[in-house]
């Protein structure tokens, strides 16, 4: 009986993970920024995860090798998890990711009607928070969210200045070779 009426306003539903999971989950998101980077890929990664603590999909950015310039971590994820279940709204899950979403991610995010976002490293140059866009909670838009940065930070951020540290070269290099 509770479940039905749970079911009947999801914005009922309690969200049965707790922060131990959320450092599995961003755990198990920085595993998917590693594959991007041996992809030559911006390391960032993201997971798609159920109420019950079911992976639902898991991505890695692929804007290089599919030359997309859609092709962020989040918005794979979404399309693969919304695939997966044959259904457009993922309202029970949560999306977790090691940067910041970008606005357009975070958009994407809003019309998948996802419950709540558990990213990594704030992005001050491209998150959509950190340049004032904080559209899951814009009262305008017909869907809002939870969102917590900040978890496990330091891995997420340090993968990523890691593989800018080891491309600068590389790109120096070549523009000099140009
Ligand atoms: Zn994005």
């Amino acid at each position: 009986m509770r479940q039905k009426n749970l079911n009947q306003d999801q914005s009922l539903k309690p969200l049965n993970l707790n922060l131990t999971d959320h450092f599995w989950f961003m755990r198990s998101a920085i595993e998917e920024a590693e594959k991007a980077w041996k992809g030559g890929e911006v390391p960032i990664g993201a997971l798609i995860v159920d109420d019950n603590g079911v992976v639902i999909s898991r991505a890695h950015n692929l804007k290089e090798s599919v030359s997309n310039p859609c092709g962020h971590a989040e918005i794979i994820a979404i399309q693969e998890a919304a695939k997966k279940k044959a259904d457009w709204r993922l309202t029970d899950c949560t999306l977790y990711v090691t940067l910041e979403p970008c606005p357009m991610c975070l958009s994407a995010i809003g019309q998948a009607r996802i419950k709540q976002v558990i990213f990594g490293a704030y992005d001050s140059k491209g998150g959509a928070i950190s340049l004032g866009y904080p559209l899951h909670k814009d009262l305008r838009l017909n869907h809002r969210f939870g969102m917590m940065g900040g978890v496990l930070h330091f891995e997420c951020s340090r993968i990523l200045s890691q593989f800018f540290k080891e491309r600068r070269p590389l790109k120096s290099n070549a523009s000099q070779n140009a």
